[in-house]
């Protein structure tokens, strides 16, 4: 029987305690480090997981995958390792300009750049060619523990779909309302709150809430339509 719940905080929750009844939790994200967090992120970018999962193989079995060794490494050789990402001339440029930022800047030290308040590291990050705001907040919750909400197309669409937000809302406008309605008490762990959630809502949108058809009748949010 569909649920109608109108004020967004109770139904976030509840969309949240669905999927999660559903897949479980979610140990997001995949990296041996916080720096192999941030390829990662870099990487991800208008491609699947699989893909970004074999070029870091690359960068790892070859020893670069460090602020230095990446700094090191020509860019025509970082394009090559991580073809399997694709978009790997336009990627190797990121990846170069990430490092070499971290290299000058901070001396490598991936801690230092992101220790400062969250407004400030995310300037930083939006400040490196080629790192938009999904990426950067993908590496301030993952890599950096900072509270900043991470969204993405699948978000826009779920929300969208549910009339939780406007065709017109901006990132910004999503980023604002998650994070307002999504801030748990003191004491309980919001930034580890966020990582799943934004994880769940990445399922949902692979598994169920497909560009062109839907897959509504087996979806974990069809009770929230
Ligand atoms: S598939 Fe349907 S029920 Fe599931 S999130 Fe998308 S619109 Fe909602």
């Amino acid at each position: 029987m569909p649920t109608s719940i109108h004020n967004p905080k109770r139904r976030l929750h509840k969309a949240y305690s669905l999927m999660h009844a559903y897949y479980g939790h979610q140990n997001w994200w995949p990296g041996d480090t916080p720096f192999e967090v941030c390829i990662g992120a870099i990487l991800t970018q208008n491609t699947n997981w699989r893909n970004v999962e074999k070029a870091i193989a690359n960068l790892k079995s070859a020893g670069v995958l460090s602020p230095f060794g990446l700094h090191a490494l020509p860019l025509r050789e970082i394009a090559d390792m991580i073809r399997p990402a694709g978009y790997f001339n336009i990627k190797a440029g990121r990846l170069r300009a990430f490092v070499d930022n971290l290299v000058s800047a901070y001396d490598g030290n991936l801690i230092r750049f992101l220790d400062a308040p969250t407004d400030e590291a995310r300037e930083r990050l939006l400040g490196i060619k080629g790192i938009g705001p999904e990426t950067a907040d993908s590496i301030l919750l993952y890599a950096g523990g900072h509270r900043s909400f991470v969204i993405d197309a699948y978000t826009k669409r779920i929300f969208l779909r549910h009339n939780w937000c406007s065709a017109s809302d901006t990132y910004d406008d999503l980023q604002a309302l998650c994070s307002r309605t999504l801030e748990l008490k003191d004491g309980d762990d919001t930034i580890e709150f966020w990582q799943d959630y934004h994880a769940q809502l990445v399922n949902i949108g692979k598994d169920f809430c497909k560009a062109k058809a839907p897959l509504c009748r087996a979806c974990p949010l069809k009770g929230l339509l």
